[in-house]
Parts: C-alpha cells; sequence; structure tokens
C-alpha cells in the first residue's frame, strides 16, 4: 500500500540492519568501561534507536528527547524548542546522541550545547544517515550510518507530514505525493 508512493528505495532493510550491526560493534567496543546514556531524538530516531541498542553488547542506560524548530517545517530556523526533556540527569554522564539524520546541523548543535551546560562528561554523536550537502553549521557525527544526497527520504522513522515513519526501508518519494 505504501510502496506505491516511492519512487526508489535507497537503503533496503537488509543493508539497514548489516549497517547497525556494525555501529553496535563499534560502540560496544568503545564503550566496554562506560555506562553510557544513549539519548534517542524523538521521533524520528525511534526505529535505528530500537535496533542500534539491541547490537551494543555492553551496559548502558536510554531516555528520549522531543525537540522541534521553530518556524516552518521545510527550512530549519535554528532555534529550537523542547517538547519533551529527557528524565535523567547527564551531570557526568558518557551521553550518545541518537539521530535518524543530520542536514543543517542545527537540531544536533542545540542538544550538545545543551549537553555541555548541563556538564556531561562526553557527548558523541550517532546518526543513521548524514547529508553534509546540507550543514549550516559546523558539525560532525562520531559514528555515521549512510551518506545520502540532498533528496527528501522516508522511512524507518523518518516523515513526510508524519507519514511513512513505518516504511521498514529507506526511499525517496514520489513528486505526485508532494503536490495533492
Ligand atoms: P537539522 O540537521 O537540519 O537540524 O535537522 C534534522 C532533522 O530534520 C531531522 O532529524 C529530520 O527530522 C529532519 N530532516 C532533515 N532531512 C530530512 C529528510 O530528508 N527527510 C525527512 N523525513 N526528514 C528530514
Ligand atoms: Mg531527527
Ligand atoms: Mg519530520
Amino acid at each position: 500500500m505504501l510502496q506505491k508512493d516511492i519512487e526508489e528505495v535507497l537503503i533496503s532493510e537488509e543493508q539497514l540492519q548489516e549497517k547497525i550491526k556494525g555501529l553496535g560493534e563499534q560502540i560496544s567496543a568503545d564503550y566496554q568501561d562506560k555506562f553510557p546514556l544513549l539519548v534517542g531524538v524523538l521521533k524520528g530516531a525511534m526505529p535505528f534507536m530500537a535496533d542500534l541498542m539491541k547490537r551494543i553488547d555492553a551496559y548502558l542506560e536510554i531516555d528520549f528527547m522531543d525537540v522541534t524548530s521553530y518556524g516552518n517545517a521545510t527550512v530549519s530556523s535554528g532555534e529550537v524548542k523542547i517538547v519533551k526533556d529527557l528524565n535523567t540527569s547527564v551531570e557526568g554522564r558518557d551521553i550518545i546522541i541518537v539521530e535518524d539524520i543530520i542536514d543543517s546541523g542545527l537540531t544536533l548543535s542545540y542538544l550538545v550545547d545543551l549537553f555541555k551546560y548541563r556538564k556531561a562528561k562526553s557527548i558523541k554523536i550517532i546518526t543513521l544517515l548524514d547529508k553534509p550537502s546540507g550543514r549550516k553549521v559546523e558539525l560532525n557525527a562520531d559514528y555515521v550510518g549512510f551518506d545520502v544526497p540532498d533528496a527528501f527520504v522516508v522511512g524507518y522513522g523518518l516523515d513526510y507530514a508524519e507519514r511513512y515513519r513505518n516504511l521498514p526501508y529507506i526511499g525517496v518519494l514520489k513528486k505526485s505525493v508532494y503536490s495533492f
């Protein structure tokens, strides 16, 4: 049913799982003697967070934050509003921020500054997808799943008008979907 709206599958379910397994192994090695707090950024990072955490063989804790940027939906304004804050204190903690995609970098640079202000011990970023061409601020993830071209992608957590988050793969929407 949803498939009819998809122009092209960019990253298949199998490719996603294979990559996430590798990322989980890297994080397992890097955090063997630590107790990191994984901070998932809602709602987009939810499927990635769920699959990633199962591939990490180390003690860890999870929590979620929901943030939105002010202004219109397609162009990030840089002003970020906290919709749901963490329940966990980040002071003295090793934080791993889990994101679906980095575009301008504005959302994550806000979160990094916030966690520094809250005295996190260390802050790392893992993103499933990276769109380096969209960057407006200097910001790099420590762990990246896939680089994607400057196209609007959906699926595996990523939405268009709150739809398509439940697709099991990453795809590009047909033009006709935007113009109804
Ligand atoms: P930024 O890095 O610009 O602050 O924003 C990243 C957020 O914008 C992502 O977490 C995601 O919610 C949204 N976003 C950026 N690019 C895309 C895209 O290609 N598709 C979808 N569905 N969301 C995107
Ligand atoms: Mg996101
Ligand atoms: Mg969205």
